[in-house]
C-alpha cells in the first residue's frame, strides 16, 4: 500500500474528525453563506500529482479552490428551482450511506441483502404520503429519472396493447402522449425513451390555470378513437402549482383506455397536510408516481422514488432486466432491483430518508410543509400589498410566482432579479408565465422562518428604488 492510502487509513478517526469540524461550521452559519457566487470561476488545469497529497493536504487544497464557491443552497434563502435542504437525520443517514457503502440490488440471495432497506422506507414514504401499499417503488437520481422510469414502464405497457414488446424489439412508431404542462423532464424522457419530444398531443389547460382542461382531454381521448395512450398529469406545476383534477382524470380512466402518470416530484408532500391533502384527492388510482425527496423530503441530493403499480410488476421486468446475463438469476424469482429501474449498482440512497421519516414522523413533515406553505401566502400578501410589485398567480401551495406590477417595465424584471440575487442573500429563478416575464420564490427548505420573507421583502423595495 502506498504511503498516502497507508497513512490515511490510520489516522481515519482523525480525517472524520476534522471534516466534523469543518461540517457543523458551515451547518452552523448556512444563513450567512451568500446564496450567489458572483466572481468566475475557471476549472484549473491541474497537475496530477505522482504521489499524490493524502486527505488533509487535499482538504486544504479544497478549502482554498473550492470551499469558497460552495453557496448556501441548503440554507433558508434559496429559493430558486425548487430546492429542499438536508434535516439533521438526512445528513445522519447520508454520512452511514457512505461509510457502510452497500449496494442494494437483492433482497433474498446471499451477500448484501440492503435492498430491504429501500422497500422498507418505500413502505414509510407510502403511509407518510397516505398512498396505498400496492405501489411497487425504488429510488433513483432525480424525479427527472423517476419520470423516465415510470414512463419506460408506461411505453412497454402501450406496445402490449397492441401485441408488440418495444424492449425487446423496439419502437416502430412514437408512443401517442397526451399532456397539458408537463415538466421539461418528462419531454426530456420522451426523448431519451426514442418516442420524441415533438410527438405529443397538447391539452388546452382550464382558462388562467396550468390544470388539464377536462373536457378537452375528453375531446382528445375520443380524437384517437380508441388508441391507448400515456397521459402525463401533474401533481404541482413548477410555476404555479397547479394540480390536475385527478377525480375526474380516474372518471375518464374507467370509460378509457390508458396509462396514467402522475409527477408528483414536490406537491405530493401535500399529502402530509390535512389542510392540503385535497389537491391530490384521487391520485392514488394512477399508474405511476414520481416523487422527489432531495426536494420537499428535505434530504440531500440525489433522491427521488418511482412509484409503480405492482400489478405492472413483468412489465417492469421485461423493460429493465438484465436479460443476457444469466448470473443474475431469474429477475421474478428474487427480487432484484437492477431488473426494474434503470442503474444497477447503486448507493443505498433510501437511508437518509429512512432516517429523515423515522425522526421527525408524520408531525414533523406535516410542520414542515404547512410552515413552508404557510410563509409561501404571507410572502404572497407582502406581493400583493404592493406598489412596485404583482402575483402572476394565486399562491396555491408553496410557490411565489410574481413579476413587476408595472407592464411597461418587463424589460426589467430579469435585471431586478439578478439585483436581488447578487445580494448574496436570497436566490430566485425567472420564469415566463400567462405572457409575463416572472420570478419564482419555492418555499421547501425546513429553516425557512418568517424573518426570512421579511428580510427579503425589504432587500426588494431597496432594489427597486435604485431602479426607479
Ligand atoms: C424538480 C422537478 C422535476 C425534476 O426533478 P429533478 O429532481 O431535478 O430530476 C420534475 N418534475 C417536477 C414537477 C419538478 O418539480
Amino acid at each position: 500500500m502506498k504511503e498516502h492510502l497507508k497513512n490515511d487509513a490510520a489516522q481515519m478517526d482523525h480525517i472524520l474528525d476534522i471534516i466534523k469540524k469543518q461540517g457543523t461550521e458551515y451547518l452552523n452559519s448556512i444563513e450567512d453563506r451568500p446564496t450567489t457566487i458572483n466572481e468566475a470561476f475557471e476549472p484549473a488545469h491541474t497537475e496530477l500529482s505522482q504521489t499524490g497529497y493524502g486527505t488533509e493536504e487535499t482538504l486544504k487544497i479544497f478549502n482554498e479552490r473550492f470551499e469558497p464557491i460552495m453557496v448556501g443552497s441548503s440554507g433558508p434563502r434559496y429559493w430558486g428551482f425548487v430546492t429542499g435542504g438536508s434535516t439533521p437525520a438526512s445528513i445522519a443517514g447520508d454520512w452511514l450511506a457512505t461509510i457502510y457503502d452497500q449496494n442494494p440490488q437483492s433482497v433474498k440471495e446471499q451477500g448484501d441483502i440492503s435492498a430491504n432497506i429501500e422497500m422498507e422506507t418505500i413502505q414509510l414514504l407510502l403511509k407518510l404520503l397516505q398512498l396505498p401499499n400496492n405501489f411497487l417503488g425504488g429510488f433513483v437520481t432525480g424525479a427527472t429519472m423517476s419520470n423516465f422510469t415510470c414512463m419506460a414502464v408506461a411505453r412497454q405497457w402501450l406496445g402490449k396493447q397492441q401485441g408488440r414488446d418495444i424492449a425487446k424489439d423496439g419502437l416502430s412508431e412514437p408512443v401517442k402522449v397526451l399532456t397539458a404542462t408537463a415538466h421539461s423532464s418528462s419531454i426530456k424522457s420522451l426523448s431519451l425513451l426514442g418516442s420524441g419530444s415533438s410527438n405529443i398531443i397538447r391539452i388546452k389547460t382550464e382558462d388562467d390555470r396550468e390544470a388539464i382542461s377536462i373536457s378537452d382531454l375528453e375531446d382528445q381521448i375520443l380524437r384517437l378513437n380508441g388508441e391507448p395512450f400515456l397521459l402525463i398529469s401533474s401533481g404541482g406545476t413548477v410555476n404555479t402549482v397547479d394540480f390536475d383534477n385527478f377525480v375526474e382524470i380516474k372518471r375518464l380512466k374507467e370509460k378509457y383506455n390508458f396509462w396514467w402518470h402522475i409527477d408528483a416530484a414536490f406537491g405530493g408532500f401535500a399529502a402530509c397536510s390535512e389542510g392540503y391533502r385535497h389537491l391530490l384527492e384521487g391520485w392514488e388510482y394512477a399508474d405511476s408516481i414520481t416523487v422527489d425527496c432531495h426536494k420537499w423530503l428535505n434530504v440531500p441530493y440525489e433522491s427521488a422514488v418511482f412509484l409503480i403499480k405492482d400489478q405492472y410488476k413483468i412489465l417492469q421486468v421485461e423493460t429493465f432486466q438484465n436479460s443476457n446475463a444469466p448470473y443474475l438469476g431469474d429477475p421474478l424469482d428474487s427480487f432484484g432491483y437492477l431488473n426494474f429501474l434503470p442503474e444497477n449498482s447503486r448507493r443505498l440512497k433510501a437511508l437518509p430518508a429512512w432516517f429523515s421519516i423515522m425522526a421527525y414522523g408524520k408531525e414533523g413533515y406535516r410542520d414542515i410543509v404547512e410552515n413552508n406553505v404557510s410563509l409561501a401566502k404571507q410572502f404572497g400578501q407582502f406581493v400583493e400589498s404592493s406598489n412596485d410589485f404583482k402575483l402572476l398567480a394565486p399562491v396555491r401551495l408553496n410557490t411565489v410566482c410574481f413579476t413587476l406590477k408595472d407592464d411597461n417595465k418587463q424589460d426589467e424584471v430579469i435585471r431586478f432579479m439578478e439585483l436581488l440575487n447578487n445580494t448574496g442573500k436570497v436566490f430566485m429563478t425567472p420564469t415566463f408565465y400567462n405572457q409575463h416575464t416572472g420570478i419564482r420564490a419555492a418555499f421547501v427548505n425546513w429553516q425557512t422562518n418568517e424573518s426570512d420573507i421579511r428580510l427579503v421583502f425589504d432587500l426588494m423595495n431597496d432594489i427597486i428604488t435604485t431602479l426607479k
